[in-house]
């Protein structure tokens, strides 16, 4: 499985007008979650990135027990993939695997400081502000989320619609990449259009 994601990132790293986004998505804006699927054969594949900011309202390591229960209530959560996306019921997905954690990238902080006089001065400015009033100001941690699937009929599989944005109130986009054996693409996922098409 772990070569079957991969070949979906560098199909999607091969697309050309891609490179852009994926340098952006790599440096974690807040209000927008990522969210790579795959189908092979019966077995689809989704996992889903998105910042503490936009789940919990905040990046920052968890100390107090009133922000542990958030991370907690977040992670219980992500564990029904019914939180995040639904699958077209045609499809007769279940799911057989499923992991969701917190990530807490320290590499993270580098990449700021290598994009902060570049043209992310923008959102690095938001950041600042927002992590004014924490020792950890340059945490920048992502829940993550990984769900396997087994459909009897994956031809069915069409369209993605996100119940993400029911469940978690700050969450404002989904970026979506795909591989299906229709072909690969992307699109983007918002509260007012939360259904994509896999075609
Ligand atoms: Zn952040």
């Amino acid at each position: 499985m772990k070569n079957f994601m991969f070949s979906l990132l560098a199909s999607v790293a091969a697309l050309p007008a891609f490179a852009e986004e994926t340098r952006e998505m790599q440096a974690h804006i807040h209000g927008v979650s990522t969210l790579e699927f795959a189908v092979e054969g019966q077995t689809a594949e989704a996992m889903l990135k998105a910042p503490g900011m936009d789940l919990v309202g905040f990046e920052y390591r968890a100390e107090s027990e009133e922000d542990k229960a958030a991370v907690a209530s977040a992670l219980t959560q992500l564990q029904d993939p019914a939180t995040v996306l639904l699958l077209p019921t045609e499809a007769g997905c279940e799911l057989s695997e499923v992991d969701a954690h917190l990530s807490e990238d320290a590499d993270h902080h580098d990449d700021h400081d290598d994009h902060h006089d570049e043209d992310h001065a923008e959102h690095e400015h938001e950041h600042e502000h927002e992590h004014a009033d924490h020792e950890d100001e340059d945490a920048h941690n992502e829940f993550l989320a990984h769900y396997h699937f087994t459909c009897a009929n994956p031809e069915a599989l069409t369209q993605l619609t996100f119940s993400f944005f029911d469940t978690f109130a700050q969450a404002k986009e989904v970026d979506v990449t795909y591989v299906t054996d229709a072909g690969v693409g992307a699109a983007e996922a918002t509260r007012d259009e939360p259904v994509i098409s896999l075609k």
